[in-house]
């Protein structure tokens, strides 16, 4: 009898590589026809997503990387609950009832009013709805005065995309205040220019998408309450707060920018971003319920409570939400001041240290007075290293950093910088090791002179 038998099938054999499917390509069109090794296909899809990246190095995104085990095990738990059965689980819409009054809270709705919120999928849903509602109450006001409701039109300044959607799939005409090389944002006077009688809103975001910086919530308020009185009109703001909604009421509470400003009658958030939920949670809140018009909201009779349903998705996980709330009751007030202060610490570490090596000018970096743990820079005039933010976003990629350069929009196209997004997570330690990076990156990129070589202009610092 031999010791063992060639070809035949033994328990000693890789369950995994040397199977008919690990030798096999992944399909790219068509589902196979017949089953599969269900553990060989997992470790072949997992290990596909070695390419995708450490999502813990990526510093572009504004969106929460680290979740902790308590989370994981909530979600774990809730990975079968549609948030919308709220009659089959109406304690998951307890818990969400709960979320939006605690949010209404932090960001000082009106004790006296009847504040009402609900959550989304994320901020885009959560800001998609609260233009929706300003739209209707601009149509219903206008209607009203038997006036025409043909030209409505959404003033803002640079914007996140989601109010590029807004108005394209609503057929809002999009104001917009235009960055300039020495303004990051819209102003006072630059808004009041794009309005009359057809502006539905103001949008201000608290947390520009280019920057990091806060938009002059109450600069844009105060305009507009002299605009009412000179001539009539009442213009509303909602407040894009998708970031800058979980870092303020920690970090700068004394800053006006929410509820405690009378015109501003919706705010909306991500939860997934300095709310620290994971990714698929926001949130928006009316200061009253009476700005949001009854007719967009669907009362599902089940439901019993004061939460209306107003949402785009019907279908929804329920976990971000059951986080959510296990965030705010676990780390309270000081957990989450303390988490992004932390945030702050490393924002102003990486930008002194930035600093320090003489090549760059900064546009923001990390002074909670002004906006989130964020940094942002671009090179110094007349400073010409031979290369460009651009590579060196794509050399620092080698060490698996996603630190992104892009162009600032209209009508400041010409100036190129990088950014820095500083989440939960990411501390001193962290931010030294890629201040060294940043140090080798230049080094090597200095010695290379890859646009020379090439010949090619990447635009990355001329911006005189
Ligand atoms: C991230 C962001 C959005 C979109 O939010 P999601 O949660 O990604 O849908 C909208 N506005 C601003 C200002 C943002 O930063």
């Amino acid at each position: 009898m031999a010791l063992y038998e060639i070809n035949a099938a033994s328990k000693y054999d890789d369950p995994t590589f040397g199977t008919k499917e690990s030798e096999s390509l992944l399909p790219k069109k068509v589902m196979p026809q017949q089953e599969n090794d269900p553990s060989v296909i997992r470790e072949l899809v997992k290990d596909e997503l070695f390419l995708d990246g450490n999502a813990r190095q990526n510093l572009a995104t504004f969106c929460q990387t680290y979740v902790c085990d308590d989370v994981r095990d909530l979600m774990n738990l809730s990975i079968n609950k549609n948030l919308i059965d709220k009659d089959e689980y109406p304690q998951t819409a307890e818990l969400e009832r709960r979320c939006v009054n605690i949010v209404a809270n932090l960001w000082n709705a009106p004790k006296t009013g009847n504040p009402v919120g609900t959550s989304g999928i994320g901020s885009s849903e959560a800001c998609m709805l609260g233009g929706m509602a300003m739209l209707r109450r601009w149509k219903n006001a206008r209607k009203a005065k038997g006036l025409s409701t043909d030209k409505p039109n959404l003033v803002c300044g640079p914007v996140q995309v989601v109010w590029d959607k807004f108005c394209r799939y609503w057929e809002v005409e999009m104001r917009q205040v235009p960055m300039e090389t020495d303004r990051f944002y819209m102003d006072g006077p630059s808004m009041l220019s794009q309005i009359d009688e057809n502006t539905i809103g103001v949008v201000a975001t608290f947390g520009l998408t280019f920057t990091g910086k806060y938009a002059p919530v109450q600069e844009l308020c105060t305009a507009l309450d002299q605009l009412q009185k000179e001539k009539g009109l009442d213009i509303q703001v909602h407040v894009d707060a998708a970031s800058g909604g979980f870092c303020a009421p920690f970090c700068q509470p004394d800053l006006l920018w929410d509820f405690r400003l009378d015109r501003v009658k919706s705010i909306s958030a991500s939860g997934h971003k300095f709310g620290l939920a994971p990714l698929g949670a926001g949130w928006v809140v009316w200061r009253d319920k009476s700005y949001l018009p009854e007719e967009l909201i669907f009362n599902v009779n089940y439901l019993g409570g004061n939460m209306p349903v107003f949402q785009i998705n019907f279908s929804r996980p329920a976990g971000q939400i059951i986080s959510q709330y296990y965030l705010f009751t676990r780390l309270g007030f000081e957990g989450y001041k303390k988490i992004q202060s932390a945030c702050y610490e490393t924002a102003q570490f990486l930008s002194n240290g930035l600093d320090k090596m003489g090549y760059f000018d900064f546009i923001y970096r990390g002074d909670p007075k002004e906006g989130i743990p964020a940094l942002t820079w671009t090179f110094k005039k007349g400073v010409d290293l031979g290369f460009s933010l651009y590579d060196l976003a794509d050399k620092l990629r080698s060490r698996g950093w996603l630190v992104p350069a892009y162009s600032l929009p209209a009508n400041a196209e010409s100036i190129v910088v990088q950014r820095i997004i500083v989440k939960q997570g990411f501390g001193l330690d962290m931010a030294s090791l890629l201040l060294q990076d940043f140090a080798r990156a230049i080094d090597e990129l200095k010695e290379h002179h890859p646009v020379k070589a090439l010949g090619a202009d990447h635009g990355g610092f001329n911006h005189n």
